[in-house]
């Protein structure tokens, strides 16, 4: 088995411009399980890199238990824990050619000659590298080079990988089909896989579970869909989603929600939720392609259309990107690619409020 398990994990470090210590990651606990694909998603320096370092052991937390296969791992060394991490810049050595980068590390351990040229063909033909053995990483694409460095992890058959942004030196392209190959990669090992990306469609389409984080904390753990639908904060559900949920100031009263001056029908079956925050100012949210062009709103109650003008018309062919001004807040609509619609001109949008989320203005907290 090789399930990881956090147990109230925090790692401090010393902040040396301060001379104090520094939260990277703060009480963090879950469980990953046996097999799992999980991904860490969050912006820059919110800890993602240091809770992988943790359970590779390259990182020792300050406090807390970290657990793999239901051991506590606090003090083994990270070549005794069976993982194989694949980092970003792929640390491939220049000097050897591809099938010595791939061999390497099992030479050194001094698996078996047989051995190891079962396990480096078995990598590379499950890579599309055998034609490449000879090379040297200088004569590889970044993608080929990027396939070697998880050969180099294969090769080891771990019960854990571990991925540090592998796709981030890629170019747009080259991810797509990559994320495409890591996730049937995962199927065919059957290995836990734990994956660090700051980027949100990376994660939505890798994860079989995320874990959001921001500032060191983590702020939802679940599967793409639920942090889609229900996110349960404002961080979490402006982060997740591309263009990203709008906000909006707006008001709850007598079951209706009022934004700025003007009402809108909140569905028979959310009613019962919002109650306790009847009279009170929220905030909405309301997702990019949950605001219909009038003209194509099907299936949609229409009593809750918004007149607005539009500022910017954004044509990506299948769909329209369309933003306009609700109050002091810019809104982003994404609209059929069919629908006409002119920067300057006046045109009406409908809400779809049975797809709405309100946030409490000040704790952020979903309601
Ligand atoms: P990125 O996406 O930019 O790689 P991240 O989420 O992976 O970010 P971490 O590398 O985990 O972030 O870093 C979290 C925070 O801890 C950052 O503010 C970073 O500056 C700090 N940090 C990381 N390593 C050290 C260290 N050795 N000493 C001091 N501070 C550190």
């Amino acid at each position: 088995m090789a399930n990881i398990q956090f147990q109230r994990v925090t790692k401090t470090f010393m902040d040396d411009k301060k001379g104090g210590t520094f939260t990277a990651v703060k009480d963090a606990s879950f469980e990953i399980k046996d097999q799992e694909f999980v991904v860490f998603v969050g912006p820059s320096g919110c800890g993602k890199t240091t809770s992988l370092r943790m359970i590779a052991g390259l990182e020792k937390q300050t406090e807390g238990d970290i657990l793999i296969g239901d051991r506590i791992v606090n003090r083994m060394h990270p070549k005794d824990r069976d993982i194989a991490m694949v980092f970003q810049d792929y640390a491939l050595y220049p000097h050897m050619s591809i099938e010595e980068n791939l061999s390497f590390g099992l030479k050194n351990m001094k698996h078996p000659k047989e051995e190891i040229k079962e396990k480096v063909d078995y990598a590379s033909s499950i890579l599309g590298l055998s034609e490449l053995l000879n090379r040297k990483p200088k004569e590889l694409s970044g993608g080929q080079r990027q396939r070697v460095a998880v050969g180099r992890a294969i090769v080891r058959n771990p019960k854990v990988f571990l991925f540090d942004e592998p796709l981030s030196n890629l170019d747009a392209k080259l991810r797509v089909q990559m994320r495409i190959e890591l996730a049937q990669l995962h199927k065919r090992l059957g290995a836990t896989i734990v994956y660090v990306t700051h980027d949100q469609v990376e994660a939505m389409t890798l994860g079989e579970r995320i874990v959001v984080m921001n500032h060191g904390v983590i702020q939802q753990i679940a599967s793409p869909r639920e942090l889609y639908r229900n996110p349960i904060n404002m961080f979490v559900a402006g982060f997740i989603g591309s263009p990203p949920m709008n906000f909006m100031n707006a008001r709850l009263e007598q079951n209706k929600l009022w934004v700025e001056q003007q009402s809108y029908e909140i569905p028979a079956n959310l009613i019962e939720s919002y109650k306790a925050y009847d009279g009170k100012e929220v905030i909405f949210g309301l997702r990019p392609e949950d605001i219909y062009d009038v003209n194509f709103a099907f299936n949609i109650p229409m009593q809750n259309k918004i007149s607005v003008k539009v500022d910017v018309v954004e044509h990506l062919g299948g769909e329209n990107l369309v933003y306009f001004q609700v109050g002091e807040r810019m809104v982003t609509a994404k609209v059929n690619g069919e629908s006409v619609i002119h920067a300057g001109s006046q045109h009406d949008f409908v809400f779809n409020l049975s797809r709405m989320h309100l946030f409490d203005k000040q704790t952020e907290q979903r309601i």
